[in-house]
């Protein structure tokens, strides 16, 4: 990898690493290609909070990432425990690392319950999603980062 400053956080799933819940990647090309040149800091959300790979899925539960970041939804696990301070903490880390690097553009991988940008799953463990952004992508975009999903033109 070359030695320079990271315009952009993004999913390290989405560079190849195995980091989701099921142990395995989602890479995509282009983003890990921006991972390759330098230009871009692998991050995930949910690692750093402290879960395991693998995990269990979890969902939140009766709202998006803005509403766990306001304390008004959880994030449970498909078995019922709540590791909702995972996602926060994870999310934290998130922009911290963000505001150390002075990076204020994201490519997030979607539909995640920490990343997702645009929908979410809606919290049944049915496949079945509903419009509203992750707990990671929540709170950067409130803190005045550019958040996309890897479908987007990131580059524009
Ligand atoms: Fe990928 Fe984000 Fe899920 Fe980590 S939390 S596996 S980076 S989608």
């Amino acid at each position: 990898m070359k030695e320079q400053t990271p315009e952009f956080l993004v999913s390290a799933c989405l560079c190849g690493l195995p980091c989701r819940y099921d142990g395995k990647s989602k890479p995509v090309e282009d983003v890990r290609r921006l991972w390759e040149e330098g230009r871009a800091l692998p991050f995930c959300p949910e690692q750093a909070g402290g879960l395991k790979i693998p995990r269990e899925p979890s969902e939140i539960q009766n709202g998006d990432g803005a509403d766990v970041l306001s304390g008004r939804a959880k994030v449970l696990s498909r078995s019922g425990e709540d590791v909702t301070e995972h996602y926060l903490k994870g999310a934290r880390l998130a922009l911290k690392a963000c505001k150390k690097m002075g990076i204020c553009k994201a490519v997030l991988k979607s539909k995640s319950p920490s990343c997702g940008c645009y929908t979410i799953h809606d919290g049944s463990f049915t496949d079945a999603m509903r419009p509203g952004m992750g707990v990671t992508a929540a709170l950067l975009a409130k803190e005045g980062i550019r958040v996309c999903s890897e479908e987007d033109d990131y580059e524009g």
